[in-house]
């Protein structure tokens, strides 16, 4: 699943220059028995699976041990915090290794996180997916842009929608050429060349 967002455009280039580094690991490689059991069914009953315990926290203490760097472990979960771009802030400079656990079914077995295997979970929006693989890939992204070099010289994460410049306000529009299309016209002060003015037209119009 992670091939492509991963492998292309600005996330690939920056893992093939090495300013980030993705390593996916699959759980079934910790899987039990002959079929690689990785889930159960739920102790009260009820329908779905549930990812076990044992499977979960070895592959979780086996990648820990994959790097001496410190990991910063994160549950991607409905039930967890709602992303902001404070918190991918926080984690971008605050964090030099992340591991993300995605779930699957209905979810993992809560002693992973009742035992402290986990560190916070993250929840990328009030709906459910099927598994936390495209939460995981959006945290990746989200993250890389913060990362000097991931972006690229003449863009920045800095002063777009939901970031401190910009009083995590959402951006104001763009446009580009041109300048007139089917009688629909760019804004008149964006072609003054007045930059103050535009300055200002730009603060009025973060919403
Ligand atoms: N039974 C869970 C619940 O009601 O909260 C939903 C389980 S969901 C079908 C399977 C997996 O997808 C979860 O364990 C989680 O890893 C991931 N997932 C689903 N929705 C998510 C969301 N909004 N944010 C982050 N991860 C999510």
């Amino acid at each position: 699943m992670f091939e492509g967002p991963l492998t292309e455009s600005i996330i690939g280039r920056a893992r093939d220059s090495g300013i980030l580094e993705v390593h996916t690991h699959d759980i079934r490689d910790w899987g039990l028995g002959n079929y690689k059991q990785t889930d159960d069914e739920p102790y009260g009953g009820g329908a779905g699976m549930v990812m076990r315990v044992d499977v979960i926290v070895s592959a979780i203490e086996d990648v820990m041990a994959m790097d001496e760097r410190t990991a910063h472990r994160v549950y991607l979960s409905a039930r967890g915090e709602t992303l902001k771009q404070e918190k991918v802030e926080t984690l971008a400079s605050n964090t030099e290794r992340l591991i993300l656990l995605c779930g699957h079914y209905e979810g993992i077995d809560q002693r992973i996180v009742e035992g402290g295997w986990i560190d916070e979970e993250i929840s990328i929006g009030d709906y459910v997916l099927t598994g936390g693989e495209l939460p995981a890939m959006v945290l990746i992204d989200t993250i890389a842009r913060h990362i000097p070099g991931v972006l690229g010289k003449e863009v920045s994460a800095h002063e777009e929608s939901h970031s401190a410049e910009l009083d995590r306000k959402k951006e104001y529009p763009h446009y580009t050429r041109p300048d007139v299309f089917r009688d629909i016209k760019v804004p008149d002060v964006l072609l003054s060349g007045h930059h103050a003015e535009i300055e200002k037209w730009r603060r009025a119009n973060l919403s």
